[in-house]
């Protein structure tokens, strides 16, 4: 499984924007983003015009560093995204929302993406109540992610928990906080998804 293994505030400054790859850390002044808020490396304070390919790729860059996805799989997700009814970049989005990893982050188990796709690689998860530990694993309208049994009892879970409404579940997932289980009940819709994306560009990108 491949995966980003560099600096990751590198990534927020180079796109000009917070990405909260880091967690906690990303809603704190010791953010990279509220210190340098300049792409990094030598000529990072002298970039200003963008052509529109470039612009089009930030954009592209932007949701596979969102959602912790290198460039094959993200093609292969866009790929998948084409063949299913409807506008694909809206497609791309909700295909990437149903992630295993981004679940679990979105029900508030993980301060970031990063640290749920750990979550789901140590096995914490169940889904339909089998053990995944596929962070790219898709779910689906009906399937029901639990944390598993034996991880309920876990101080990271439970004070998640209780801590939850730091970050409200979107309404495709039915969140039953007192059993640490949701169960999928739509697609996500666009409006669900909260990300500053213009998925339009990513489309045009491949498109070419
Ligand atoms: Fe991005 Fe978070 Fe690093 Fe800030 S602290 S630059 S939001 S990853």
């Amino acid at each position: 499984m491949a995966r980003y293994t560099d600096a990751v505030c590198r990534l927020c400054r180079r796109e000009g924007q917070k990405l909260f790859l880091k967690g906690d850390r990303c809603y704190t002044d010791k953010c990279a983003i509220t210190r340098r808020s300049y792409a990094p490396g030598m000529h990072g304070q002298g970039r200003s015009k963008v052509s529109e390919y470039g612009t089009q790729l930030r954009e592209k860059q932007k949701a596979k560093r969102y959602y912790g996805v290198l460039e094959t799989q993200f093609r292969n997700y866009f790929e998948l995204a084409s063949k299913k009814k409807g506008k694909a970049g809206e497609n791309l989005l909700s295909l990437l929302e149903t992630r295993l990893d981004n679940v679990v982050y979105r029900l508030g188990f993980a301060m970031s993406r990063a640290e749920a796709r750990q979550l789901v690689i140590h096995g914490h998860f169940t889904v339909n109540g089998r053990k995944v530990n596929v962070p790219s694993f898709l779910v689906k309208p009906g399937m029901v992610i639990a944390v598993k049994e034996a991880s309920r009892s876990l101080e990271k879970f439970k004070s998640s928990v209780e801590a939850n409404s730091f970050r409200q579940p979107p309404k495709w997932l039915e969140y039953d906080a007192a059993n640490m289980t949701a169960k999928v009940v739509a697609e996500p819709a666009r409006e669900d998804i909260d990300l500053p994306i213009e998925e339009q560009l990513i489309v045009e990108l491949y498109s070419k």
